[in-house]
């Protein structure tokens, strides 16, 4: 690895570790349950527990009870308005594409769109050339151009465990403004090394003449039809307000993730919760009468900035809800 002379392990090394690191306390991990609400127990006005209710793989539904609990649930597919009520078989959200790009193996020279301009976006393009080496792939994209993420020096130092308090101080106008200045480490860009090689097929169709996949860039998608077997989607050039609509066996939307299921799961819970910004310490601040804790992992972005749905500070981050945790159990109930 040393002598590949890079910082950035490929996919399928990560993926053993992950794998070796999730064997280390699997005894301890209930797989193939969705939780599907967290409810306040009650008892003479005031709430010392949750109820967690999940839901089992064969339906059938359980109840865990606890005093602390940790959210951390992750994203789930942004799927873009225009593509509400069309989804089917021939289209898969980036999230499931390692499980599903098998299906579009049914044609032999599938036409598939990926819409989106991140580094999925960019990673399965090159991936679906890979696979389907006589396919006929396009990058569909809003923006102009593949933007490159920026990892230099001083920029990547908000991702410093001390750059938390720093930006959990400021005020929420200040806070937005710092997200939108800094997008471009995490989102709608990609990894120089993946620009350059989708620039490289790219620019090899032409020298050859053999014009195979495309880059559909600076188009807005404004219609979608899918009859189950084919997709049209209609495109507006987003200078000349031109549209072309263009036929696909499967799309990829690489459209990136919402991280606010917290909140469907945690609506029971309304009436004993705060109004108030989450606390540094990721605790969801109660209204007066619920001693139960309930911490946020991966979906705070607004209050801790942009380390927060990334693993950069993980372990920082595990440490201060312990912290917490410790510190609120060594306390008497207010
Ligand atoms: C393509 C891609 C590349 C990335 N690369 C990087 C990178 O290089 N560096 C980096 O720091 N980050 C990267 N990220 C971000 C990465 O997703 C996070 O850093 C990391 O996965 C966050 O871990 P998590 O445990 O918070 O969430 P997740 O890994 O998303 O895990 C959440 C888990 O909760 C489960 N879950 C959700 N809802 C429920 C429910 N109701 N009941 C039960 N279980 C539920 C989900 O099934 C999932 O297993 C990348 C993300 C993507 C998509």
């Amino acid at each position: 690895f040393i002598n590949m002379g890079t910082f950035f392990p490929t996919r399928v090394e990560y993926n053993d570790y992950m794998r070796w690191s999730a064997d280390q306390f699997k005894e301890h991990v209930h797989y193939g349950q969705e939780v599907i609400a967290i409810e306040p127990v009650e008892q003479g006005g005031e709430v010392e527990w949750v109820r967690v209710r999940s839901r089992n793989a064969d339906g059938s539904e359980q109840e865990i009870f606890t005093r602390n609990l940790v959210i951390g649930i992750g994203g789930y597919p942004k799927i873009p308005a225009v593509f509400a009520g069309k989804m089917g078989e021939n289209m898969v959200h980036s999230s499931r594409y390692k499980h599903e790009y098998e299906r579009f193996a049914r044609h032999e020279t599938p036409r598939i769109a990926v819409i989106g301009a991140g580094q999925s976006a960019a990673e399965i393009y090159l991936d679906l050339m890979d696979q389907y080496p006589d396919g006929k792939m396009d990058l569909v994209s809003r923006s102009r151009a593949l933007h490159p993420a920026d990892d230099s020096a001083f920029v990547n130092e908000i991702f410093d465990p001390a750059f938390t308090d720093t930006i959990y101080a400021r005020p929420e106008s200040e806070r937005q403004d710092f997200l939108k200045r800094f997008s471009q480490t995490n989102y709608a860009v990609v990894d120089l090394a993946e620009i350059e090689q989708i620039y490289e097929r790219l620019y090899l169709q032409k020298v050859t003449g053999k014009m195979q996949h495309r880059f559909l860039s600076n188009r807005d998608i404004v219609g979608v039809q899918n009859d189950g077997t084919r997709v049209l989607l209609t495109l507006r050039n987003k200078d000349t307000g031109v549209e072309q609509t263009e036929v696909y066996d499967g799309v990829v939307l690489a459209t990136g993730y919402n991280r606010n299921g917290h909140e469907q799961l945690l609506s029971p819970m309304a009436d004993w919760m705060s109004e108030k910004d989450v606390e540094r310490c990721y605790r969801l601040p109660m209204a007066s009468g619920c001693h139960a804790n309930v911490f946020l992992q991966g979906c705070c972005e607004e209050t801790h900035g942009l380390s927060d749905t990334l693993l950069s500070i993980l372990a920082v981050r595990s440490q201060e809800v312990v912290d917490a945790l410790i510190e609120r159990q060594s306390r008497p109930l207010e």
